[in-house]
């Protein structure tokens, strides 16, 4: 938390946010579309909770953890700070209503228990939202629910009051091209709109394929490492 040391990465930081947003930008002119209607959330895991206060000085609002611990604590030190904060990662049922304390957004439901323990955790009348994560690879070990079952899913979140769905997530799988799997993302996005409209969200694109999932029609991306620099090694 020394800010002589945040001092020193700004100006890195800054470069690196401008040139993502620059070719955010220049791949939604591509693909004919309104880079205004594309969300850049920087994931900012592993990264002390100094580097989210920096972005947030350089105008970042979205921000996205993959861990329950890690999550909980950034947020709650900088629960003074104007952020939205978009949980990303597999999510424990036993952890579900710490996830809904800290989350504005969960990208990652991937299984009615996860669901029905999100719901059950509702303070009050309070409405969260999320995003059914669909498992594009051919490991059911990933995180995700497999596209033949992902409406079923959609459907069953929509049951339930104090979770608004807003559409779905995907990570590409590594031994595929991203095109490919972003497309069949895409064609499980229409079918959940189908039965939920209002679900018009696509969260896909990270460092690596984010010109691919603007292609595809991503609404979400999920940026690190190309905005942060190299995570931290935890092992
Ligand atoms: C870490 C992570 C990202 C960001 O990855 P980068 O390659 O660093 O951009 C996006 N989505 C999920 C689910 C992640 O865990």
């Amino acid at each position: 938390m020394t800010s002589a040391v945040d001092g020193q990465q700004s100006p890195g930081l800054a470069a690196r946010l401008t040139a993502i947003d620059e070719r955010i930008a220049a791949a939604a002119q591509t693909a004919g579309r309104d880079p205004g209607a594309i969300t850049r959330i920087v994931v900012t895991k592993f990264h002390p909770a100094s580097l989210v206060r920096d972005l947030r000085a350089l105008g970042v609002q979205e921000v996205g953890e993959n861990r329950q611990q890690e999550l909980s604590a950034k947020q709650a030190e900088l629960a003074a700070v104007d952020l939205n904060w978009h949980f990303i990662g597999q999510g424990q049922t036993n952890k579900a209503a710490a996830i809904r304390r800290s989350a504005d957004v969960v990208h990652s439901v991937d299984r009615i228990r996860f669901a029905d323990a999100l719901h059950r955790a509702a303070e009050g009348d309070d409405v969260l939202d999320v995003l059914v994560q669909v498992n594009l690879t051919d490991d059911p070990g990933r995180g995700g629910v497999a596209p033949v079952d992902a409406v079923g899913l959609a459907e069953h979140v929509l049951k339930l009051p104090s979770l608004r769905l807003r559409g779905v997530m995907a990570v590409a799988p590594l031994d595929e091209e991203p095109a490919a799997a972003f497309a069949r993302l895409r064609d499980i996005a229409d079918a959940v709109r189908a039965a939920a409209p209002d679900a018009t969200w696509i969260s896909a694109g990270m460092t690596g394929d984010f010109a691919e999932a603007i292609a595809a029609g991503a609404t979400h991306l999920r940026i690190g490492s190309a905005i942060t620099g190299p995570r931290p090694d935890r092992g």
